[in-house]
């Protein structure tokens, strides 16, 4: 783990501008900070050797001290507010890149993990930059000023403190390798209690119904146990690592001190400079220490913030930027030997595929289950890059085409539609914002969904609606928009065989081209062709 992520500067803005802002309060604190010392050797030293009054040294001793506060309030209002912007410009970038990846990348558990590395995961940022990145600032700056002060008065004391100082990161990194195995250890066992809960307390009737609830008991108390152990090893560990790096500052300090006092016996040295060198010598430690400690408690976020890297460096696929797509009203569009194999798979996912799709036509997309039909929908919707084979279209391959505009050619109706909270005509306009409420009516009657009242409501992700009505919906959708060709991934199950054959006439008499994956005789039977997916394979074997 780096100290600080260079991508992180280069990615949000927010964090470049939080970066100049706390080195600037750093240096102002580390210029307060020696104020302070001076002015408190001076008032002392004056008391103790003429007996001054303490009146104009306690003033500005206020001061500094009004002023430190100051600049710990602006320090604080900083890192919030590079915190929440940071946080928001990685949400977007995230969020726009997974777009571009397509719903293919996004599928599976990738969209879980997403929500979670967006919402709660990022939150995990906000001690980075409101403890963490401050105090080492702070640590790059007030040492440096600090010893270089010291050693206007007194060069062997500066000297001192800066042949000790580098202990203190020198320790911390030994005791950060010591301690990697052991919070993995408490990390690990930390998620086989959370799985273990999780399995109990999700399978706790059919525990109960087998009467093995008491059996789990047991079996969780060793976990927990386990859990305990280890966290009491790691916080043992935490302990003797502070207790390990304020012993060694309260050496090097009292190693200045020792020298200081020896000098000052001897009049090598006045009252005033060995009191500036012995207040300030703590200060030039402090900071250091704090970075340790702040390290650990960051350490979440920059895990979180590491996770973003990784979807934002995923490549997109290489896609042209020709805008002048041909209308596939007119010109038809041709699969060759498209194959495609996902990352991690040994198997083709689809192999050797060709298609031919020439406008009006309704195609009946055939095969097993598993055997690669809503794969070649994903191609022909450039979700997918085949690793051979192409799609063709009047001459160009559809890869040079920019990807939203090629997109534009086709409504897509996936197999499992996405539907979002508002009503039955908020959906459907998805397709066509601006259509009338006859319009929407009329597109709900070519998808055989006439009964569905326009503000029936529809609840987060379909819920309120059966499968088949979420389904139908999105067809309406599809069929709302003006785009050429339709992709329906089963897009009538639910309905009864007259109900879709009414639907594919419906399609057919709009005038697109229909590209349907189908199962049910009834609805392969309305098409006008059929293709098989996956027949390759078998008359290989
Ligand atoms: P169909 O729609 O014909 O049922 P799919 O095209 O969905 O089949 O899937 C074809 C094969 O590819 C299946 O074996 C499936 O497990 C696999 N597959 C589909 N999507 C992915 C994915 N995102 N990552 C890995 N494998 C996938
Ligand atoms: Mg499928």
């Amino acid at each position: 783990m780096k100290p600080l992520d260079p991508r992180l500067l280069r990615r949000a803005r927010g964090a470049r501008v939080f970066l100049a802002a706390s080195v600037l309060i750093g240096v102002a604190s580390g210029v307060l900070i020696i104020v302070q010392a001076v002015l408190l050797a001076r008032g002392i030293a004056g008391v103790v050797l003429h007996g001054s009054p303490v009146t104009a040294v306690a003033w500005g001793l206020g001061a500094v001290v009004a002023g430190r506060a100051l600049l710990v309030w602006a320090q604080e209002v900083v890192a919030q507010r590079a915190a929440a912007a940071v946080k928001s410009t990685l949400r977007k970038q995230v969020l726009q890149h997974s777009l571009k990846l397509g719903p293919v990348w996004l599928s599976g558990e990738r969209s879980s993990a997403l929500t979670t590395l967006l919402t709660k995961g990022l939150d995990d940022l906000d001690p980075y930059f409101a403890r963490y990145l401050p105090q080492l600032v702070l640590a790059s700056t007030v040492p440096a000023g600090v010893i270089g002060w010291m050693a206007t008065g007194d060069l062997i004391a500066a000297g001192t403190v800066l042949i000790t100082l580098p202990l203190i990161p020198i320790f911390m990194a030994l005791i950060g390798w010591a301690t990697q195995a052991r919070s993995r250890r408490r990390q690990h066992a930390l998620a086989v209690l959370a799985h273990h809960f999780a399995d109990v307390v999700g399978g706790l009737t059919t525990l109960k119904l087998f009467g093995r609830a008491k059996a789990q008991v047991t079996a969780v108390r060793r976990v927990t146990d386990e859990h305990r152990k280890a966290s009491m090893g790691s916080l043992r560990l935490a302990f003797l690592s502070s207790f390990a790096l304020e012993l060694l500052a309260s050496i090097s300090v009292a190693l200045v001190a020792v020298g200081v006092g020896l000098r000052l016996v001897d009049g090598k040295l006045g009252l005033e400079t060995a009191l500036m060198v012995l207040i300030l010598a703590p200060e030039a430690y402090l900071p250091l220490r704090q970075v340790g400690l702040q390290f650990h408690a960051s350490a979440d976020g920059v895990a979180a913030s590491e996770e973003v890297f990784r979807v934002l460096e995923t490549p997109l696929p290489q896609r042209g930027d020709r805008t002048d797509v041909p209308d596939l009203r007119t010109i038809p569009l041709y699969l060759y030997d498209v194959t495609v194999t996902y990352p991690g798979r040994e198997e083709a996912a689809l192999d050797g595929f060709d298609l031919e799709l020439h406008p009006g036509e309704v195609v009946a997309l055939t095969g097993a289950s598993g055997a690669g039909k809503s794969t070649a929908l994903a191609v022909l919707l450039g979700f997918v890059e085949p690793q051979r084979g192409v799609v063709v279209v009047g001459g160009s391959a559809a890869d040079e085409f920019d990807p939203v505009v090629w997109r534009r050619q086709f409504a897509w109706v996936p197999q499992r539609p996405g539907l979002r909270l508002g009503t039955v005509a908020d959906n459907v306009r998805l397709g066509k914002p601006d259509a009338s409420d006859d319009e929407v009516r009329m597109a709900l009657l070519t998808a055989g969904a006439g009964e569905l009242e326009l503000d029936k409501a529809v609840g987060e992700q379909g819920q309120l609606l059966s499968g088949g009505q979420q389904r139908r919906v999105a067809l309406a959708r599809a069929v709302i928009t003006d785009a050429p060709v339709l992709l329906l991934d089963e897009p009538t199950a639910g309905l009864d065989a007259d109900a879709e054959a009414a639907v594919v006439a419906g399609l057919r008499a709009s005038g697109r081209t229909v590209l349907m994956v189908a199962h049910r005789p009834a609805l392969i039977a309305a098409a006008d062709r059929t293709v098989t997916v996956g027949t390759r394979e078998l008359v290989k074997v």
